[in-house]
Formats: C-alpha cells, sequence, structure tokens
C-alpha cells in the first residue's frame, strides 16, 4: 500500500487540473489513475494491476476518502479527493473553452447517446472525434481507432480494472492525449444515476448510500472496505516495528 501513497498526487485539485491543461497544451500524453480503496487493493492482489499502479509514467490521484485517510497512516498528507466524475466535467468544460478534441468510449448505448446529445447542447466547442458504447464486442479494435484519432482528451468509461489495462496495454500507440479511466462517470454526467442526496456527498458519505441500494456492489464494499482497512493496518504496524529496530 505504501509504495501505491507515495505515488498519490499531493497537491490541490485546481494545481492538478492546471498541470493537466499544460499536459494538453504541450501534447504530452498522460495516464491517470483515478484511485479509490478497491483499486489498490486489486493493486496488491493482480500483478499487471500492480505493475500498472507501480509504473513511472501513471500518474494517481486520490478518488475516495479512503484514500486519503488511509495515506496519512503513513505521514502522506493528501489536501483532497480528486474523483474522475469532476475530473472528467473539468476536461469537458477545457475542450469546449478552447476547441479541443475528445473521444469518449464506455458505458450503456443509451448513455452515450446522452452524452452525445449533451455535448452538442452544452459543449458545442468540442471536436467529438468520436463514442462508443461499452458494450462492443471488439474492445481492443476500439481503442486501436482511437489512437488513431489522436484526440487531446480521452474518457475511458468501462469500470475497473478493464479500462486501466485497456488503457495500459494499448499505451504506446497513443502520440499525446489525457488518458483516464472514468468508471460510472458517463452515467453520473448523463444523469443517468442520480447523485446521492447532498448531505451524503457533505459527510462524505455517498459511497454508503450508492452500495445500500446496489446489492451486486456488498461484495466490492468488502473487499475494497472491510479487508482493506485491515491490509492497511497491518502494513502500519509492520512499519513501526521497523523503526523501532
Ligand atoms: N461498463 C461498460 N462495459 C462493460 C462493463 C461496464 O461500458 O462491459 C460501464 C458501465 O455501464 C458503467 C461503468 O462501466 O457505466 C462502470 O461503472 P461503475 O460505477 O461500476 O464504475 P467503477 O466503480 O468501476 O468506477
Amino acid at each position: 500500500m505504501k509504495i501505491y501513497m507515495e505515488k498519490i498526487y499531493r497537491k490541490s485539485k485546481k494545481e492538478y487540473f492546471e498541470h493537466l491543461k499544460k499536459r494538453i497544451e504541450q501534447e504530452k500524453r498522460t495516464f491517470i489513475v483515478t484511485a479509490n480503496p478497491e483499486i489498490l487493493m486489486i493493486g496488491e492482489q493482480d500483478k499487471e494491476f500492480n505493475n500498472i499502479l507501480k509504473e513511472q509514467d501513471v500518474e494517481i490521484v486520490a478518488d475516495g476518502i479512503g484514500v486519503v485517510k488511509g495515506a496519512k497512516l503513513f505521514g502522506i498528507e493528501i489536501p483532497e479527493r480528486i474523483t474522475g466524475v469532476e475530473l472528467s466535467q473539468e476536461l469537458i468544460k477545457y475542450c469546449n473553452e478552447n476547441n479541443k478534441s475528445m473521444y469518449l468510449f464506455g458505458a450503456k448505448p443509451e448513455v452515450i447517446e446522452k452524452m452525445k446529445d449533451k455535448f452538442k447542447q452544452e459543449y458545442p466547442n468540442i471536436r467529438l472525434l468520436g463514442a462508443e458504447n461499452g458494450y462492443v464486442k471488439d474492445k481492443q479494435k476500439v481503442m486501436e481507432e482511437i489512437a488513431k484519432t489522436n484526440a487531446d482528451v480521452i474518457l475511458i468509461a468501462l469500470g475497473v480494472p478493464l479500462q486501466e489495462k485497456l488503457i495500459y496495454k494499448n499505451l504506446e500507440k497513443f502520440n499525446k492525449g489525457i488518458l483516464i479511466g472514468v468508471g460510472g462517470s458517463f452515467d453520473v454526467i448523463s444523469n443517468s444515476v442520480k447523485r446521492a442526496p447532498k448531505i451524503f456527498i457533505k459527510l462524505n458519505l455517498e459511497w454508503l448510500y450508492r452500495i445500500a441500494f446496489s446489492p451486486a456492489r456488498w461484495k466490492r464494499f468488502y473487499e475494497g472496505n472491510i479487508k482493506y482497512i485491515f491490509k492497511l493496518k497491518k502494513e502500519v504496524k509492520k512499519e513501526k516495528e521497523k523503526g523501532r529496530k
């Protein structure tokens, strides 16, 4: 865990957005992983994912209060969360204001249609080079198509860990572009799922609201939270013992 925590971006959200805008202007390829506890646990258990998280070129931001608090146990201060939804929204806004190009890949067909409509109406200056739903059979082929478009920003909403693995596998094909796995962000941005009531968001309990109403998430909750906390505690204890020796 510590090795991941040490890689997580430690400045403010605002500074991270500025950094990304610079990367777009410089046409530098950038792969971002928005890490929540579940993602870090996948890293612990899956070799391929572990390599992705440790890779020098991969930027990690803390998407989840559990990551911010977990890092603190190792003495690492992360000022705030940076979520996939926020990153997507900020990048969409920036692309619209600066006539940049985007590609959207992922989510259900009706969601991606809603995203296209939204772009037409609210972000007419974005050059949308393509928008493909996430249930096509040959996802690898779509990635190859995307790489050919040379888009400035590529949002991949296929869910963890598939989206990160797919990006990583194809990374060398991209000459430039901000690439992020944004999970369920298209569902949120297109209003296909409602966010939790404001009070939950304010108390950092949106996750609890989402889990409570989705039994499919219960197992994920166990893996990514209960197990995560045990793993953290174990590692912190080990660190302390090492320190005493
Ligand atoms: N999804 C997809 N293709 C698939 C499986 C999932 O496009 O084969 C989409 C799904 O429609 C949803 C997103 O991936 O929009 C995953 O959402 P979730 O909230 O589970 O994201 P995570 O928690 O993984 O960030």
